[in-house]
């Protein structure tokens, strides 16, 4: 497992990459993997529970200098996902066979052997579920949360699929990359945040256009940074309220985790050229 450089520190913002700065070539395209629904209590911390909030399933592509690489794997078990996370689906997961990873990477004519670099937002199943397909691809996870979530014997009490600690353990672990806040690839960095799950962390990717940042599931959607309400689903509520804070702070375009809107807003991607 290898290391990577850690990042300069700026002040609000925290860090971001620091090849970034000169080698802006990266796009970022959301790709729609499946959607539900949640309640208002688990969008928001303290939130109604009446309250119905669309989700989609994202998987973001990036295109630039280091070849395609993805944010998160994926899903494709959904009906193992429905089960295991029956509790916060107010309407369980739908994707049609186009929202298959495969499907949408073909659709742009990619193969998974084609990915150069999978980034681990955190080791939630929905996130991780497809990272067997992905033979050719460095993996990148927190070091902290990875640590956090192997810590007992038998990983008893992790958040993470069994699966995926046994491939990032074994079978996967030369091409894994353990690290926090680092620049894991030229203009893509990740960002510790915590807050969600013990191995959250956010993706700043410099672009043409500004940086876009990645929140994965430590903002669920728009509302949660524009209200400043912390996510209902969460490990440690004190760290997701100082990720929102930081994000709030940051000078980048901030993408969150599961808004459906997002497909709407950037429908040719976050980035590239007019
Ligand atoms: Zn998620």
């Amino acid at each position: 497992m290898h290391g990577a450089p850690v990042l300069e520190p700026r002040p609000g913002a925290g860090v971001r990459p620091v090849v970034g700065q000169t080698c802006p070539m990266n796009t970022l395209t959301p790709l729609c993997n499946g959607r539900c629904a949640i309640a208002g209590n688990h969008l928001f911390h303290g939130g109604d529970p009446s309250e119905r909030y669309d989700f989609a399933l994202l998987v973001w592509l990036i295109e630039g200098p280091a070849g395609p690489c993805l944010v998160d794997a994926g899903l494709r078990h959904v009906d193992e996902m429905n089960e295991g996370a029956a509790h916060v689906l107010a309407e369980p997961i739908t994707q049609r066979p186009e929202e298959d990873v495969r499907a949408l990477l073909s659709a742009r004519g990619l193969a998974p052997e084609d990915i150069r670099t999978v980034v681990v937002t955190h080791l939630h199943f929905d996130h991780v579920d497809n990272l067997d397909l992905f033979t050719e691809a460095r993996i990148v996870v927190s070091e902290r949360g990875f640590r956090e979530a192997t810590k007992n014997p038998g990983w008893a009490g992790s958040w993470a699929p069994g699966k995926t600690l046994e491939g990032l353990t074994g079978p996967w672990a030369d091409r894994v990359t353990l690290t926090d806040n680092a620049e894991v690839l030229p203009g893509i960095g990740t960002v510790w945040l915590g807050g969600h799950s013990p191995c959250s962390q956010g993706v700043l990717v410099a672009t043409e256009r500004g940086d876009g940042f990645l929140t994965g599931d430590v903002i669920f959607r728009w509302e949660n940074l524009e209200q400043g309400r912390p996510i209902g689903v969460f490990d440690d509520l004190p760290e997701c309220e100082a990720a929102l804070a930081r994000i709030a702070e940051m000078d980048a375009a901030v993408l969150p985790g599961h808004d459906p809107r997002v497909l709407h807003r950037y429908p040719d991607g976050f980035g590239g050229g007019p």
